[in-house]
């Protein structure tokens, strides 16, 4: 089988293909080195060669076997043929038609059904003589005409219009855990990059700490008591503007590529203006599971992975399901939503994102556990907060492959991005853990970052001290051209640089049954300074540059400054709108899954 000819056809088979990668990326821009896709592509064409060479080496020793072609030497020469023919086949196809999710696979069939025969016929032809060097220059050939419309299509000229958009929203994520805000022990290179390259905010607060209420406040720019999503497993009322409802009547194609039981379109309304919601959160609704596995298989194969009812999905399913939508031909600018949840809890990071001793799925169950119940030794906090930082640095792995799935379908130059964290999580600071308890800066500082990956975002006349997820909306609209719609309450951040104070509020769940879920609390930040109102009426006081990390309540040292704050905060909330009395119908899987997640008990 090991014929040599065999082998140097296999050896120029690698040759060619590298060298046509080479040729594509030197054709598509300079310098290629600072792409991470032009590593992914490598890859890919390393691993699509291998299997096209391991098939054809297959299909030959089975034609040798039946004795299909007569010509016995003939049979090596046709697989020598097809090794170097596959994987150009493969990549003419992939790169003409990039969109074209089945094409290796048409490639392959195609490819491994014809070559041996026309090798065979190519060897009948030069009866066998110089039929390496005949195969080696076939090869070339190929390589010149995949060389050239590889060019052609690089000078096509890039399609004119508008930019795209991309909406990536963290949960759970402290800005204080990523390195562009000064993490040192961050592995978030991705979203560094990005802020390095656009802006970013540092000071961050989403208006209520809890999943659905701040993305119904980001998608509308409305305050959490006017979408009338004040708690998770609530509907956005019907009669107000999305973001994606603007993006949509404006011609864009929209989707949303969301990882929470607790954005799911049929608990929220947050689907409203999106062409595509893809919210499935369990294998079983399928949309990320092989269409070659049965979904009764899928289903299983999940339970057996995991027993509980999972109300969410990994980073690397959210970024698969986008870079397929993005493969899809499209002739519109696009608006994407991206939700990674990871960060949630519990905290379980895929073993390579932890060091090796928490590296176990059992050990990391135990520790998530122990830090729910309160109980461990004086090493938990160190390792929730191992095991929460591997979490985010898996997100931003994944948010970095998406990235490259852009630059590959030649979409990075022009899309601009915003990335926002829905609220933070609480790590016992004030003697609480997880989020949606308290209004202290653990719970509502966010990342925020604004990036033009195509470099021509304009200059920040003034940045803003303070900015809220109700400028989310407006700053996306107003980069995109769009008209800002009069009712939404945030700014362009890119025109409004005004100082304004944010006005946060939590509101306890009825069925969270946690001993730290008090009564209702309202906040009234401005960069320097922070008040806390109970429901009681008592008040708390934080001087942020003198006690950034809230540590020390002198509400009863500054009762006149209290008393100001106080009458500010009533002039902000007496400006709301509150919305219809919303409704809350929570079927009995969403209950389960609200379950999984904590917040039912
Ligand atoms: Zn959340």
């Amino acid at each position: 089988m090991f014929n040599r000819r065999f082998l140097q056809a296999a050896i120029t088979a690698a040759i060619l293909g590298a060298a046509v990668e080479a040729s594509w990326q030197l054709a598509r821009n300079l310098p290629v080195l600072r792409e991470p896709a032009w590593l992914t592509a490598v890859a890919d064409a390393l691993v699509a060669w291998a299997i096209t060479f391991a098939l054809f080496w297959l299909y030959a020793a089975l034609l040798r076997r039946s004795r299909l072609p007569r010509d016995a030497e003939a049979v090596p020469n046709a697989a020598a043929y097809a090794a170097v023919s596959a994987p150009l086949l493969w990549y003419a196809i992939y790169r003409a038609i990039p969109a074209a999710r089945l094409s290796w696979v048409v490639a392959l069939v195609v490819g491994a059904s014809a070559a041996p025969f026309i090798g065979a016929a190519l060897a009948s032809i030069l009866r066998r003589r110089n039929v390496a060097n005949a195969t080696a220059a076939a090869g070339a050939l190929l390589l010149l005409v995949l060389t050239a419309s590889a060019l052609l299509e690089q000078t096509r000229p890039a399609e004119p219009g508008r930019a795209n958009f991309l909406l990536i929203t963290l949960d759970t994520t402290r800005a204080d855990r990523l390195g562009c805000y000064g993490y040192p022990k961050a592995r978030t290179a991705n979203l560094d990059r990005l802020a390095a390259q656009g802006a970013k905010f540092d000071r961050a607060l989403c208006l209520e700490p809890l999943t659905a209420p701040s993305h119904a406040t980001m998608m509308t720019s409305l305050y959490p008591e006017t979408t009338g999503v004040l708690l998770n497993a609530m509907r956005l009322r019907a009669d107000v503007p999305t973001l994606a409802e603007r993006f949509r009547d404006a011609g864009y194609a929209t989707a949303a590529f969301v990882a929470s039981c607790t954005v799911q379109a049929r608990n929220t309304a947050l689907d409203r203006g999106f062409d595509l919601y893809d919210d499935a959160v369990t294998p079983r609704e399928g949309y990320h599971s092989s269409p070659l596995v049965p979904l009764a298989v899928a289903e299983k194969l999940s339970m057996l992975a995991d027993d509980e009812n999972r109300g969410e999905r990994p980073a690397d399913e959210v970024t698969d399901a986008a870079i397929r939508w993005l493969k899809q031909p499209r002739r519109r600018p696009f608006f994407i939503w991206l939700h990674y949840f990871d960060p949630h809890d519990d905290y379980l990071p895929p073993a390579r994102y932890v060091q090796r001793g928490l590296a176990g799925r059992p050990l990391q169950k135990r520790i998530n556990e122990n830090w729910a119940e309160g109980k461990g030794g004086p090493k938990l906090p160190k390792r929730i907060a191992a095991l929460y930082d591997g979490e985010i640095a898996f997100m931003d792995a994944e948010i970095g492959r998406f990235f490259a799935g852009l630059e590959r379908a030649r979409l990075a130059s022009r899309t601009l991005v915003l990335v926002v964290g829905d609220h933070g999580e609480a790590f016992g600071e004030h003697g609480t853990k997880y989020h949606g308890f308290r209004l202290y800066g653990e719970e509502i500082r966010v990342p925020f970052i604004v990036c033009d990956l195509g470099g021509s975002l304009p200059a920040l006349p003034e940045a803003p001290l303070q900015v809220t997820t109700l400028d989310v909306a407006p700053t996306i609209l107003d980069l995109a051209g769009l008209p800002v719609p009069r009712n939404m309450r945030g700014r362009a951040l890119f025109r409004n640089a005004d100082p304004t104070p944010a006005y946060c509020i939590c509101v306890p769940d009825p069925l969270r049954k946690n001993k730290d879920a008090v009564g209702r609390m309202d906040a009234f930040a401005t960069p320097e300074e922070k008040l806390i109102l109970h429901a009681d009426g008592n008040a708390e006081y934080y001087d942020l540059a003198e006690d950034p990390e809230e540590k020390d309540d002198s509400a009863r040292e500054r009762p006149a400054r209290v008393a100001e704050l106080r009458a500010a905060l009533e002039v902000v909330r007496a400006g709301v709108e509150p919305s219809p009395p919303p409704t809350r119908e929570i079927d009995s899987d969403t209950m389960d899954k609200l379950r999984a997640l904590g917040y039912i008990k």
